[in-house]
């Protein structure tokens, strides 16, 4: 028996200022071949699921290619071209396989391509063939087009965000599909479309509640598996929205009803899962007057994890004007800056320009006297069971703030961002992070509250306001009622 398995990803914000060219992918994972081996990118993870496993199953396993870019904007089509035909072509070199497994994102989007992840499953369907088991593990961030569930077996998203389980959804593909193989079951997939635009915070409740049940239905009455697909609303795409996945064992009236009914749920539950978002003006009130303990605070509207800039300069701005203190703030993506930290040397004392480069909205760059109090080559977080790398790290001193910087754009996934330099969070009062939800899992067991703040920037949160013209039907928040 013989396993196909790659990896292939990136996330599209439409909106994004940044290119995403060759290097996107070179400097954050791209390994032709061998991954599972030699990758401890958590994106690679699914890989050493499946090599596992499959091994341990006695399959032959063929790895092709393993590449990831941070979210920005849509990815050069010559790039996308490369990476899709070398992924076919190693399909094709491989001979007869008895299964395919993609880890995909599923909202990457090309310059002349919306739906990559959906072209990239039907080529390869188109390649093996109607009696080959092909499964696809995506984000939860995921368009879910109409061509990527007909080119699949089983389809299946995260179920946690943050994404604490790309490992362990890989293993129910993997389980799922090998039955699928092996005749002992017969996968059906239905998709309901809930219409609407939201971020869905999974350790919280009733998010948490909604994930539960999901997973407690899983593996009876006919049910295999269910995802809820929350999207990806910053980008203008026939696909976006969110979408519940059911897939049963050769039912569907019952993969139907089940998507259907899952999605009214999340419908009922909409005005308990938005989130309360600080403005401006009170998230540097929280820091002038702080309550006991740690306060974290996301600028979620410059989170490049969902493709901003991560150089916005709103609230470090209005920080410094306002004379905050014992406040850390990160990490901003300025390779310029970290450069002439470096250069400078521990203990330096410069003149730093800070930020805003990217465009409008990141705001204009900040001045400041900072004294550079740490230096990190290669910085890496943890990420999931996998890393993140954030490329050469600087922290610097600025009245009462401290300041991350780094050369290699990524959002806050952990405290190691600022501990790293030998701080503690327990050294601030408040401590703002460039993320929108995948610092919860290590913040939260170490802050006394985490709050979210909204600011001008390409992954601003004001659903109601996205401007979505080729979305194709009414979303909910932009209209009361998208089934009105
Ligand atoms: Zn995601």
């Amino acid at each position: 028996m013989k396993l196909f398995i790659a990896a292939l990803g990136t996330e599209t914000n439409t909106f994004s200022p940044i290119p995403t060219g060759r290097a996107a992918f070179l400097e954050d994972l791209y390994v032709e071949t061998g991954a599972s081996r030699t990758s401890d990118h958590w994106f690679a993870g699914p890989l050493k699921v499946w090599r596992t496993m499959g091994e341990a199953a006695g399959y032959a396993v063929v790895e092709s290619l393993a590449a990831f870019a941070p979210p920005g904007g849509p990815t050069r089509q010559d790039v996308w071209v490369d990476l899709r035909d070398r992924v076919l072509a190693d399909l094709r070199a491989a001979g007869p396989v008895d299964m395919v497994l993609f880890d995909l994102h599923g909202a990457m989007v090309a310059e002349e391509q919306d739906d990559c992840e959906g072209e990239l499953v039907a080529a390869a369907r188109e390649i093996v063939g109607k009696g080959v088991t092909v499964g696809v593990e995506l984000d939860l961030h995921c368009h879910l087009s109409e061509r990527i569930v007909a080119a699949s077996d089983v389809l299946l998203t995260y179920k946690e965000y943050p994404h604490i389980d790309v490992d362990d959804r890989a293993r129910d593909l993997f389980r799922l599909c090998d039955d699928a193989r092996a005749g002992r079951i017969r996968p059906t997939i239905a998709v309901a479309d809930c219409r609407m635009l939201a971020v869905w915070r999974t350790p919280n409740q009733p998010t948490r509640g909604f994930v539960d049940r999901m997973s407690a239905a899983e593996g009876r009455d006919g049910i295999l598996s269910l995802s809820l697909a929350h999207g990806f609303p910053w980008a203008d795409l026939p696909d976006v929205g969110a979408k519940v996945v059911a897939v049963t064992d050769g039912d569907p009236d019952l993969a139907r009803a089940t998507a259907e009914a899952l999605a009214r749920e999340l419908w009922e539950m909409r005005e308990a899962t938005t989130d309360r978002l600080l403005t401006l003006d009170e998230a540097v009130q929280v820091a002038l007057d702080p309550p006991a303990g740690v306060t974290v605070l996301a600028d979620v509207s410059d989170n490049a994890g969902a493709g901003a800039a991560s150089d916005s300069t709103f609230l470090l701005r209005a920080l410094v004007e306002a004379g905050a203190t014992r406040c850390a703030i990160g990490s901003f993506w300025d390779p310029v800056a970290v450069r002439l930290c470096r250069e400078a040397g521990l203990g330096a004392r410069l003149a730093l320009r800070i930020g805003g480069k990217t465009g409008p909205m990141s705001g204009d760059p900040v001045d400041l006297a900072v004294r550079v109090i740490g230096i990190q080559a290669d910085a890496v977080q943890t990420y999931g069971n996998g890393k993140q790398p954030m490329g050469d790290c600087v922290m610097v001193e600025a009245g009462g703030l401290h300041i991350v910087l780094n050369a290699l754009r990524t959002q806050v996934f952990q405290p190691s961002a600022f501990e790293q330099f030998g701080v503690s969070l327990t050294d601030y009062a408040t401590v703002f992070v460039k993320s929108a939800q995948h610092f919860n899992a290590g913040f939260a067991p170490r802050a006394d509250r985490i709050l979210h703040v909204a600011v001008t920037g390409s992954a601003n949160p004001d659903f109601a306001a996205l401007v979505l013209p080729r979305a194709g039907r009414p979303l909910w928040p932009i209209v009361a009622d998208p089934f009105a």
